[in-house]
Order: C-alpha cells, then structure tokens, then sequence
C-alpha cells in the first residue's frame, strides 16, 4: 500500500513538473506547441494516476464523464474556428471555475450528511474556492454568449456597482457564516452559491467595449486559484500546482492587459466600458476618402517606410500570408516594412502574434504598441488592415468615448494612413473611428484577403 502511495505521489509529482515546464514553453511561438503537448502529457498522467488512488470509486461515471467531456472538447477544438477561440476559451475556464465549486459543493454536502465539520482551514479553503469558481463559471459564461454574439454587449443594472457590492458582501456573510457557525443551515449553503454565482452574472454582463480581454484573463486567474484551494481541501498536489499555475499566469496576464488598457481592474469590473449603451457615434463627423488598388499601391511602392496594422478584420480574412506576401514584395522593392501589434488586437491575447508567426513574418519585424508608437511620425504609410478600435484617436480625446484613456497605435500621425476594411461596420466597442474621417486617410474597400491579394498585383505590376 505505501509503494502504491509513493508510486501515485511521484506521478503526480512528474505531472506537476510537465505543467510547469509545458508553461515555461508556451512563453514563445516557437516552442508552444511542444509546451501544449507537455503539459498534456501532465494532465493525461494526473488523470490515470487518479484511478489508481486507493479510496477511488464510482469508476463508471468517472469513464462516462472523461467520455463526454473528453468527446465535447475533442470535437469543439477540432471545428472551432481561429477567430471564435476566445470564446471557446472562456467556456472552457468557466467549466474550471464550476469543477472546482462543484467539488467545494460535494464537500460541504459530505459535511452536512456526516453532521461533522470539516477542519477550519480545509472548509475556509474549500469556501474560497467555492465562491471564486462560483463567480468564475457564471461570469465566464456570461463573457462566452458576449464574445458569441448571444447576448447584448454591455447591459447595466440599474444602480450596478451598489448591486454588485451588495451581493458581493452577501456572498462573503454567507461564507463567513458556514466557516464560523456551529452548524449552518442547508439553506446558507444553497444561498451562498446562488450569491457567488448571480455575482458572476451582474459583474460581467456591463462588460463591453474594449474591456472583455481583461476580464476573461481575470477569470482564468479566479479559476486557478479556486482549483488550487480545492487541491487542498483534496489533498491532491496536481491540482494544487496546475491551480497555483494558472492562477499566476492569469494574473500577471490581467495586470499586463490592464495595464496595456490603462485601466485599473477595479476600475474595469466596477465601472465598465459600455459603447453601445452610449450611443457610441463620439461625436465624429466628416467624410469618408475612398483610395483604389493602384492608389495604395503606388504609395507604398514609393514609401521609404511602411508600417502595417493588422486586427480583427485580418484574422477574420485569414489575410496574413497575402500580408507578408505584400511585404516581402516591397521589401525586394527597398522599402522598409513594420508590423505593429495592439495588446488587445483582434480576439485574444496574441491573436496577431500567433497570426504573423504562422505567415512567417521574423518576429525581429514585429513590435509592440510602445516599441514602434514613436515611429509612425516619420512613417509614409500606416496600413490598418482589418484594425478599428486599436487604431481610434477619439481614445485620446473624448472623455466621453468609451474607450477613452485606452492607449492606441498613432497610426493617425502617419503621412498617409490607409484602411482596409469590407465597409462601415463599426469595431468590437460599437463606435466610429475618428480616423477614418482624417485629412491623411484612405480607405481602401475590401475583404482582407482578396484587398491584399490585389495589392500584390499592382505592386508587382508597377515593379515590373
Ligand atoms: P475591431 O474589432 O475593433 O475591428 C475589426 C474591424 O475589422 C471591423 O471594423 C470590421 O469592419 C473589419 N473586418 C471584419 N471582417 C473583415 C474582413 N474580412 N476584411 C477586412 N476587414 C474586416 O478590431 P481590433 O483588432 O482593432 O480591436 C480588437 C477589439 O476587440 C478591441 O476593442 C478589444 O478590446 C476587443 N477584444 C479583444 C480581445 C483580445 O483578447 N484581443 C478579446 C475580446 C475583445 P467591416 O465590418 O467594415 O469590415
């Protein structure tokens, strides 16, 4: 029997090595797919090392579970499309966040039916996780049906914060109570997840605008840290170190988003971005300039220096090999070609990162939004390509806008600013863009793809 612990104790161990190494390489596109199939390989033998625990049982609905589960993720991951990713993402963290609840659930309910407490430490760690995952799991559900057109982007109650603090507090009093009363009742129980999990729902649901990366990134921190608190009330070390894991990558990613947002967390779960609810025209007005092929291709050909944009519109368009085409044409050419990406370009963090690098676009040519802002006053062109909120000087300017205070790239200060977007639909924040109406912009009609494509006609035309 103690051999079989020692065996169980170092696979999990071995496993827990795998996660934190699997991470470490994800930290590069060149070797993240070996980190994604390592840290696989950790969850894979943490799992079949489960079966093998001693007080295991129930194996039946174990199967039946990694069977559904298992077949649900096999068949989304084979057919998501690369755009609909953070969605899928925020679905999958949010089944973290209810995993780790629900084993808080079943520990509460084993304490209620033995009619003995747990120890005060493993039930006040079993009561954090409970509430965080609680929240993680209701709010990352919320953030999917956002991010998959379900529902309304930003809907705010009626006195929102002071609901929010409300429930807040409730769900904390209710916690509290089970930890410290004797025997609480089966009804603080139910009501203290009803609590955690509405407060999930009424945080997330004003949430529009530009803040929705930030907030999913919040939510893989809660759901790591509420997976590692139930490792606890389990006594099992793989889920302590993939929850303290993910709980500190996910929280040194939401401090870079936030801080790449310019907007503190409180200031993002407490008082939201909401575009739509305001309108969101920022008062811009003008006309729009239409340029042809030959128009921006003849201003690039002659550029000395072009500096493209790319967001959404290019992952939407699967637009990046064309992109780097056009690059490397005008590179042949002598002009010099930059890419520069926003922290919060596209739908993810490092959408275009992992874009570019799939085109083969050298990272050494790629630069971020502080590396390269100063460069585009002595750039003859800025290229947005598919880019609308990440580009907007009204994030300057308009203290009413919501995205005001959000860095942008200064891709308005360009000599010559051209824009490649399929008409006038408007960026994930639902505003107009201030710089389609600038003096130095064109905007150069089109999907990405088949607009690039015809770029590198007429460059090579003109070249020829
Ligand atoms: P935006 O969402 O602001 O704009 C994308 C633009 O692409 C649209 O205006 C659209 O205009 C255009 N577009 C769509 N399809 C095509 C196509 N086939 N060809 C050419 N253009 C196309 O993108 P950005 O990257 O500038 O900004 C990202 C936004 O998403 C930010 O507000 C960010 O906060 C938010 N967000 C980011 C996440 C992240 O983690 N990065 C996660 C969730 C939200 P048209 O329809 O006229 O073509």
């Amino acid at each position: 029997m103690n051999n079989a612990i020692l065996i169980i104790d170092a696979a999990y161990f071995i496993a827990a090595v795998l996660f934190i190494l699997g991470l470490k390489r994800m930290s590069s596109p060149v070797t993240a797919l070996k980190g994604i199939v390592w840290a696989g390989a950790g969850m894979l033998l943490a799992t079949l090392v489960t079966f093998a625990t001693p007080e295991m049982h129930n194996y039946l609905l174990m199967i039946v579970a990694i069977a559904i589960g298992g077949g649900a993720a096999w068949i989304s991951g084979k057919r998501v499309k690369m755009t609909d990713m953070p969605q899928m993402v925020a679905i999958y963290n949010g089944m973290g966040g209810g995993a780790a609840a629900a084993i808080a659930a079943l520990e509460f309910a084993r304490m209620f039916a033995q009619g003995a407490k747990l120890e005060p430490l493993v039930l006040t760690l079993a009561a954090l996780g409970a509430f965080i995952g609680a929240v993680s799991f209701s709010g990352s559900c919320i953030a999917f049906a956002k991010l998959q057109g379900l529902m309304n982007k930003a809907f705010r109650l009626p006195a929102q914060n002071a609901v929010n603090v409300i429930m807040l507090v409730l769900a904390i009093a209710l916690g509290a109570a089970i930890i410290v009363l004797p025997q609480p009742a089966a009804w603080m129980l139910i009501a203290f997840f009803v609590a955690s999990l509405v407060l999930g729902v009424i945080v997330t649901t004003p949430i529009g605008g530009a803040d929705m990366p930030v907030v999913i990134s919040l939510f893989n921190a809660f759901t790591g840290l509420a997976v590692g608190f139930e490792g606890f009330v389990l006594g099992n070390p793989a889920l302590i170190i993939a929850g303290i894991v993910v709980g500190a990558a996910g929280t040194l990613l939401t401090q870079l988003m936030a801080k790449a947002m310019n907007r503190p967390i409180s200031n993002i779960l407490f008082t939201p971005i909401t575009g739509e609810a305001q309108g969101g025209d920022s008062g811009v007005t003008g006309t729009m300039k239409e340029a042809s092929a030959l128009d921006v291709a003849a201003m690039m050909r002659y550029a000395q220096k072009v500096i493209v944009v790319p967001g959404y519109g290019m992952a939407v368009a699967q637009a990046q090999h064309k992109v780097w085409e056009m690059a490397e044409l005008l590179e042949e050419i002598g002009v010099e070609v930059k890419f520069a990406i926003h922290p919060v370009a596209g739908r993810m963090p490092g959408h275009m990162n992992v874009l570019l690098a799939e085109a083969g676009v050298p990272y050494d040519k790629i630069s971020d939004l502080e590396e390269i802002n100063a460069e585009f006053a002595q750039t003859d062109v800025a290229l947005v390509i598919g880019a609308n909120d990440v580009v907007n000087p009204v994030a300057r300017t308009d203290k009413s806008s919501p995205i005001y205070g959000m860095p942008i790239l200064n891709a308005d200060q360009a000599r010559n600013v051209i824009v490649i977007k399929r008409g006038k639909g408007a960026g994930y924040s639902g505003i107009e863009n201030a710089l389609f109406y600038c003096e130095n912009t064109r905007m150069y009609y089109g999907s990405a793809q088949q607009a690039v494509g015809d770029l590198v006609t007429q460059i090579k035309i003109l070249s020829a």
